[in-house]
């Protein structure tokens, strides 16, 4: 006999929303996590929840993962930090305008809420941003949340279903123990289960041995607060190919207002295994990239500097579906985690039930092939 319905290792967003989907169908969850909830990546990110217009099975998962969020964030606390503040895309030149066109015209074929803005507009909607900029996009239903408060959420709605949640427990290895059972070993024993969901994000790989994860560096810089100064989530146009290109440092401009009166600013992808250490020449870039659009940041406090590791696969998908019998991967969302964590609970709840998924889950196989080139 079997306490659990399941175990889902790592208490980080992704794990926290499949405990919390998992227990609302009625199932007995464990989460296993080896450190702090939501301390991993999860505190690292920016907590931007966006629709990507492509490729189609990252429009599927943002857009479904949005859908889910609407019905999740009337019920979160206020530490929860739920911003309705739209994404604003900027466009540089006319290329990027020209991008801007297919983005608006892709969203509307999919009943996306997307506002072209010329020049003018662009700058009374963000008056931070300095003159000289072509237009841009404006998604109204985008939104910004506080990922680790959002990640406690999860878990304490979870424990009100019956899940019981261990933190500081670290999860050594995951076996199979005979069909339809499996075991977690930790340091103090062996825990029985039907179904384990490896939600290690970025260490993932250490449980699972063969999944295509990689740690991709992030940096971010928090200011002093200074209400008011920045509306809207902010992105360049050119963001999409920094965030696809290949190996070497990439950097993008990404700003965010917090509930705070803070500014958040981002962001830069690197290859550079588990380096944690604060690489100056690339956080220099960031912040100049970010100047170069909201001037008024050059005069700003910055108060710290972090860096976390994105969990990235070959493809830029992320990993959900079975590996193997009784093991589940929820991992591997790369720069998109906080905003999928929603739709990949729901998918993940769906397919440990048997029932039939909202959106097709077969372009996340853990499986599939990835390219080799990228
Ligand atoms: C700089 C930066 C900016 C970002 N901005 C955004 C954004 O704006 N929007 C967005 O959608 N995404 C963003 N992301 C991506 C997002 O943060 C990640 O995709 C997401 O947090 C991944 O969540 P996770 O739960 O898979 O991983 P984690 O949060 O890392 O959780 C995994 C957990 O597993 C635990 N664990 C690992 N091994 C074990 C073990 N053996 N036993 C027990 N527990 C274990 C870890 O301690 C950790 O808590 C950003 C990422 C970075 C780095």
């Amino acid at each position: 006999m079997q306490n659990y319905d399941v175990i889902v290792v790592g208490a980080g967003l992704i794990g926290a929303a499949c405990a919390d989907a998992l227990t609302r169908r009625g199932l007995r969850v464990l989460v296993l996590e080896r450190g702090m909830a939501g301390g991993g990546t999860t505190a690292a990110g920016m907590g931007h929840l966006v629709v990507m217009d492509s490729p189609p099975a990252e429009f599927a998962l943002t857009a479904y993962s949005l859908e889910v969020w609407r019905e999740i964030v009337p019920h979160l606390p206020e530490d929860g930090e739920d911003d309705p503040c739209g994404t604003l895309w900027v466009a540089e030149d006319e290329d990027e305008m020209a991008h801007a066109k297919g983005q608006a015209r892709s969203f509307a074929t999919r009943a996306v809420r997307a506002e072209l803005l010329d020049a003018r507009g662009l700058s009374q909607l963000e008056p931070s941003l300095r003159t000289g900029f072509v237009g841009g996009l404006f998604l109204p239903d985008d939104r910004v949340i506080y990922p680790p408060a959002v990640t406690r959420f999860f878990l304490q709605r979870a424990i009100r279903h019956g899940a019981q949640v261990r933190e500081r427990v670290e999860v050594r290895s995951i076996e199979s123990t005979r069909p339809g059972c499996m075991a977690v070993h930790t340091a103090t024993g062996r825990i029985g289960t039907g179904q384990v969901v490896n939600a290690a994000g970025a260490f993932a790989p250490a449980l699972t041995p063969g999944l295509p994860i990689e740690p991709r560096k992030g940096h971010l810089v928090i200011t002093d607060r200074y209400p008011g100064l920045v509306r809207h989530q902010m992105v360049e146009l050119g963001y999409v190919k920094s965030a696809h290109a290949g190996s070497g440092a990439s950097v993008a401009m990404n700003i965010q207002p917090r509930r705070t009166g803070q500014i958040l600013i981002g962001s830069s992808r690197e290859y550079v295994g588990w380096d944690s250490s604060i690489n100056r020449e690339v956080r220099g870039r960031m912040l100049a990239r970010a100047a170069h659009y909201v001037p008024a940041l050059r005069e700003l406090s910055a108060i710290r500097t972090w860096i976390g590791f994105r969990p990235s696969t070959a493809d830029k998908l992320p990993l959900i579906g079975e590996w193997e019998p009784g093991l589940t991967i929820a991992a591997g969302h790369e720069g998109l985690g906080i905003t999928t964590a929603s739709g990949t609970a729901a998918l993940i709840a769906d397919l440990l039930t048997g029932a039939t998924p909202a959106i097709d889950p077969v372009p996340y196989h853990p499986r599939r092939e990835m390219p080799h080139d990228a």
